[in-house]
C-alpha cells in the first residue's frame, strides 16, 4: 500500500530516540514526512529553521524521509502532506494518556487518519528532548544521545548561557 506517514513534533532538539523510531518507520512506509512543528507555546531553545536543519542532517542517510516545517493544525498539514497515517512514539505507560488524547482528538478534526504507535529501542526509552537540553544546558555529555551535529549546536547555545 502507498502509504505516507507523517511524523510530528517539537524536536528541541531531534534526539536519537526520533531517529530511532523514523529508521523503523521508513522500513514499513512509502514516504515518511518528519513534521517539526513551530510549537511557540513551548518557546523551543532552537529556531524552527535550525530544528529542521539538525532533523534534515540526521536524516539524510534515509531517502524515503523528507523533513518540513509547519505552523499550522497537524490534521491540516497531514491532508496537505497526503499523510493517512499520523505517527507517534511510545516511551513509557506516562506517554500513553497524552498520546490517546492527542489521537481521540486528531480523530475527530481528521477521520480518514489513523495515529499509529511505535517503540524505540529500549536504550532510547528514557531519552527526551527536555533531559537532553538540560542536561546539556548543566555541561553534561549527552553525546550518546544526539547526532554529531546537534551535539554542537547545544554546546554553541549553551555556551555562554
Ligand atoms: P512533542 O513536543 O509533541 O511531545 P517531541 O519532539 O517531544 O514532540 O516528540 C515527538 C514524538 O516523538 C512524540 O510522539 C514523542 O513521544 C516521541 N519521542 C520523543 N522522544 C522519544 C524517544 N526517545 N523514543 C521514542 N519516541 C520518542
Amino acid at each position: 500500500m502507498n502509504i505516507t506517514a507523517i511524523y510530528p513534533g517539537t524536536f528541541d532538539p531531534i534526539t536519537h530516540g526520533h531517529t530511532d523510531i523514523v529508521r523503523r518507520a521508513s522500513r514499513l512506509f512509502q514516504r515518511v514526512v518528519v513534521a517539526v512543528a513551530e510549537s511557540p507555546a513551548k518557546e523551543p531553545a532552537f529556531a524552527l529553521a535550525q530544528r529542521v536543519d539538525l532533523a534534515q542532517q540526521a536524516l539524510a542517510d534515509l531517502p524515503n524521509v523528507e523533513v518540513r516545517g509547519f505552523d499550522v493544525l497537524l490534521a491540516s498539514f497531514a491532508r496537505e502532506q497526503g499523510a493517512g497515517v499520523i505517527l507517534r512514539g511510545l516511551r513509557a505507560v506516562s506517554d500513553f494518556e497524552h498520546e490517546f488524547q492527542l489521537a481521540a482528538m486528531n480523530r475527530q478534526l481528521s477521520p480518514e487518519v489513523e495515529t499509529m504507535f511505535l517503540t524505540p529501542a529500549e536504550e532510547y526509552g528514557y531519552v527526551s528532548s527536555s533531559l537532553v537540553r538540560e542536561i546539556a544546558r548543566l555541561g553534561g555529555d549527552v553525546s550518546n544521545f544526539v547526532s554529531p551535529a546537534v551535539l554542537h549546536a547545544l554546546v554553541n547555545r549553551y555556551l555562554d548561557a
